[in-house]
């Protein structure tokens, strides 16, 4: 099953911005560099601030923990809980994206865009 963004505004009936904003939260299916899957479960998951989602490999060999979007750095994802613990929290009520955003980071512009941001530690960017 594949979600577009205009079914999902659809369904909720909402505006481009609304859409946007739910977007940088969703927990997303795979790395956007490699397109590799990255279940809710995947412990290699890295997501930045913004929650751009890599794996572990991409974050370290291909964007040396610069985000290509942001420039932040990458924490591991947090794992949402597949069992309903408290109050419907949990992976069924609130899945995955099904939505993939597979857009590999140029090498040359990436080098380009992160050379003055990589020396610096992510908390001082
Ligand atoms: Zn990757
Ligand atoms: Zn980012």
């Amino acid at each position: 099953m594949s979600t577009s963004k205009e079914d999902i505004r659809a369904k909720y009936n909402l505006t481009d911005e609304e859409f946007d904003v739910i977007d940088a939260l969703a927990l997303r299916p795979t790395c956007e560099h490699c397109d590799k899957a990255l279940p809710p479960d995947a412990p290699e998951a890295r997501i930045c601030s913004f929650e751009c989602t890599f794996c572990a490999d991409c974050v370290e060999r291909v964007i040396g923990n610069v985000c290509p979007n942001c420039g932040g750095g990458f924490v591991p994802r947090p794992v949402r809980p597949a069992r309903n613990w408290r109050n419907g929290n949990y992976l069924g009520a609130f899945p995955a994206r099904t939505l993939r955003k597979h857009k590999p980071v140029n090498p040359a512009i990436h080098a380009a865009f992160s050379a003055e941001i990589r020396p610096l530690p992510p908390e001082k960017r």
